[in-house]
């Protein structure tokens, strides 16, 4: 009930910044984070709506949710958190799409462990576009290399782009964050169409998705204010 509850708050919350912001609801996706959260109260976010679902590792996630009663069909499962090459293949394997893509050797990892895949692996570039986070391709021009080479995979589709904002108080620190990556999806789509291969702008989280949505997120990542308190 409780989880039940903080979605409606943040879906009260999500319609707020869209009518802020021109945008409709059904532009954005709300993922719940669901690293180091049990499966019962997944369920229970599965059943209040939520529908795609963020883990950071991949060795949790498959124990996690390989059991998830409800229809794994229906449900949608990132890899949010950084991977590690020599767990490509699970999470090539698990995954619905691998959205901390941050290296050219870890795309070919994927794409190698792809093949046995019915549907190709969505995957989403990861941009560095704070001080205090590490992750990430450098910039622009790294971004455009990583493109060619996930273009040039048959078992990965590109989805679009992620980004983790600086974990700080600073509100226009995030925005320039968030206006980065914004910026970086523009030149992608121009660049390398159709634009829809670069359509999900994966940013926002807790403490900052309303500045994410008025920037232009399509996907939401949020753990704590789903399932905590
Ligand atoms: C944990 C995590 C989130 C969710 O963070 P909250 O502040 O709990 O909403 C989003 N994205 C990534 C990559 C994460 O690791």
């Amino acid at each position: 009930m409780v989880i039940a509850g903080n979605i409606a708050k943040i879906e009260e919350r999500i319609l707020n910044a869209c009518n802020k912001a021109g945008r409709k609801r059904e532009e954005i996706t709300l993922m719940g984070v669901s690293k180091f959260i049990p499966v019962n109260l997944i369920e229970e976010a599965f059943n209040a709506g939520v529908r795609y679902f963020g883990e950071s590792r991949v060795k949790e996630a498959v124990e996690k949710l390989e059991g998830f009663k409800i229809n794994r069909k229906e449900a949608q499962i990132h890899l949010i958190g950084s991977l590690q090459r020599n767990k490509a293949k699970n999470a090539a394997m698990f995954f619905d799409c691998v959205q901390s893509a941050d290296r050219n050797e870890l795309i070919a990892e994927l794409e190698k462990h792809s093949q046995l895949r019915s549907k190709k692996l969505d995957v989403l570039l990861e941009l560095h576009t704070g001080e205090e986070t590490k992750s990430g391709f450098e910039n622009l021009d790294a971004l455009f290399k990583a493109a060619e080479n996930l273009l040039s995979c048959k078992k990965l589709q590109p989805a679009g782009l992620m980004t983790m904002a600086p974990f700080t108080d600073d509100k226009e620190a995030v925005r320039s964050s968030f206006r980065q990556l914004a910026k970086a999806q523009e030149e992608m789509q121009k660049r390398f169409p159709p634009a829809e291969n670069w359509a999900c702008l994966s940013m926002g989280m807790s403490n900052d998705f309303e500045t994410a949505i008025e920037e232009g997120s399509t996907l939401l990542r949020i753990g704590s204010a789903i399932f905590k308190g």
